[in-house]
């Protein structure tokens, strides 16, 4: 536990008022929203420049003091959360939230850690750019939590996750110190690239206090197909005739079954967007910089060229804003009406992208034969081939008793992932949750430059201990 004379030189830096203390006050650091995780702190600090995030670490350095960084609290693996020790601090970067600016020139635009997702877009279009990173959580999650956990969303596809967006980075280290390489380079080829050791490694490694983002010419003609396939291989096919058969690019590519389009309408107001139901369906978005209103009609004859070679069944396309807006709902709501349906066990897994249908024809089976009548929900990016595998719980049945299998089925899910040459967590991270699961999935060589990376930048592992790494046997 920190003693009280560290307390006290921590509320010094920040002052009293954002140096929380009193548990109702650090509450909404400490419980994540999926209910999974919740952790205790000496205390949650709020700092408001990278020089007090600076002076934090140093003071943690020297007292071997654990701190968790934090932004928006959205992390689904519990990165975020203090242990239940209560000597954790938790460092929030939620009053970091200043634009440092945004150069239309160069397609950049230079962030605080704390500002969130949603302020990035909407300062993106002042300067009628755009910043690509979609996630259902944008109006929570902050640049610095984006970047730790190299989110992905759903322009992966076109623009790539969070790393690919990143240009130059602020970070401060564990002993205090801060390495500004907040660069604007395109091209920078002068030695390791540092940045790329700290984007992905959640909190672990430093501390994320600013970035330099790449921004892209806005879309202003934008085409959106809700298209019924029989399988997920179809749902592929039609990617592949929409890419070849387009003029603009495909920036979205999703996967939604047909259970999650019933859950979306008995728990989120959803309508069905096709007449008759279909298996699955695929939701395609054309973007392009030019305007001219060209791609609805390229979507429709793409469509219609899939539908004569029976890829794809009824298909409907967004005839406004409202519609678009309308249809990306059902894609946003899946996560969150699953909850209303009892337990679910979710996974995060990505295959290479021809294998994606294998990996969901497998994965169903073993669930179905693990617990018959469990009902999987696999969603997502099927561009990428990452599939978030949720099962739900067979209906009625008792959410405890199937949350209690919550390992037995991750490991058979996994084991078809693993065998299809895939990853355990595509775009979620490891955290908490899955950072026993690292011996299996990473070879002894990979552990061990991941544990030289941790002593090498954290010699006294104060950063988020315990969490990414399991401990060395
Ligand atoms: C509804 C919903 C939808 C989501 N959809 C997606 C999705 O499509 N794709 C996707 O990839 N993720 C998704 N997520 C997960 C989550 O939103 C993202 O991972 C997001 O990037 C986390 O950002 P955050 O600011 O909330 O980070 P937090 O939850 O605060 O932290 C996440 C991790 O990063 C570390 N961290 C936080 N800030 C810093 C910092 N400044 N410096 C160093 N380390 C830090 C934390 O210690 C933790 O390990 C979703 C979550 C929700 C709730």
């Amino acid at each position: 536990m920190p003693d009280t004379d560290t307390l006290a030189r921590f509320a010094a830096v920040v002052g009293a008022r954002c140096a929380l203390s009193d548990g109702m006050d650090m509450q909404k650091y400490l419980v994540e929203r999926r209910d999974k995780y919740f952790g205790k702190a000496a205390m949650v600090l709020r700092p408001g420049s990278t020089a007090e995030v600076s002076q934090i670490l140093a003071i943690a350095h020297e007292t071997g003091t654990g701190i968790v960084p934090q932004s928006g609290n959205t992390g689904l693996v519990g990165g975020q959360i203090p242990d239940d020790s209560g000597r954790e601090v938790v460092v929030s970067l939620d009053r970091m939230n200043t634009v440092r600016g945004a150069d239309a020139t160069e397609n950049t635009i230079t962030v605080d850690g704390g500002v969130t997702l949603q302020a990035v877009h909407e300062a993106a279009e002042a300067i009628d750019r755009q910043f690509p990173l979609h996630l259902a959580s944008q109006g929570s999650c902050m640049i610095g939590g984006n970047l730790a956990s190299n989110a992905g969303g759903i322009g992966v596809l076109a623009y790539g996750n969070a790393r690919d967006l990143c240009l130059g980075l602020e970070v401060v280290l564990a002993d205090g110190r801060v390495w500004d390489g907040l660069r604007r380079l395109r091209k920078d080829n002068t030695g390791y690239d540092l940045k790329d050791v700290f984007i992905g490694s959640e909190g672990t490694l430093g501390v994320i206090t600013g970035a330099v983002l790449r921004l892209f010419a806005r879309p202003r003609d934008v085409a959106l197909a809700f298209a019924a396939v029989d399988t997920p291989a179809d749902g592929l096919r039609l990617l592949e005739l929409a890419r070849q058969a387009t003029s603009g690019q495909v920036t979205a590519c999703e996967l939604v079954p047909r259970i999650g389009v019933e859950f979306t309408m008995r728990h989120a107001g959803a309508r069905d967007p096709l007449d008759a139901p279909s298996p699955w369906y695929v939701m395609l978005e054309l973007s392009s910089a030019l305007p001219g209103g060209r791609l609805a009609g390229e979507m429709e004859a793409a469509l219609a060229d899939a539908f004569e070679r029976g890829v794809v069944g009824d298909a409907t396309i967004a005839a406004s804003q409202g519609q678009m807006d309308a249809l990306w709902h059902i894609r946003e709501s899946l996560s969150d009406v699953q909850k209303l349906e009892g337990g679910s066990i979710k996974h995060d897994v990505a295959v290479p992208v021809a294998l994606t249908p294998l990996l969901i024809d497998e994965a169903t089976a073993v669930v179905e034969r693990l617990v018959p009548g469990a009902r999987p929900v696999p969603f997502g990016h099927l561009g990428d081939g990452n599939i978030h595998f949720n099962v739900s719980q067979p209906a009625g049945a008792d959410k405890a008793a199937f949350l209690a299998r919550w390992e037995e089925i991750n490991a058979a899910v996994h084991e078809v992932v693993l065998r299809l040459g895939g990853t355990i967590s595509a775009e979620h991270g490891i955290g908490q949750m899955k950072r026993d699961l690292m011996p299996g999935i990473k070879s002894a060589v990979e552990l061990d430059l991941m544990r030289s990376l941790k002593q090498a930048l954290d010699p006294r592992g104060i950063l988020n201990p315990h969490k990414l790494l399991p401990e060395a046997e």
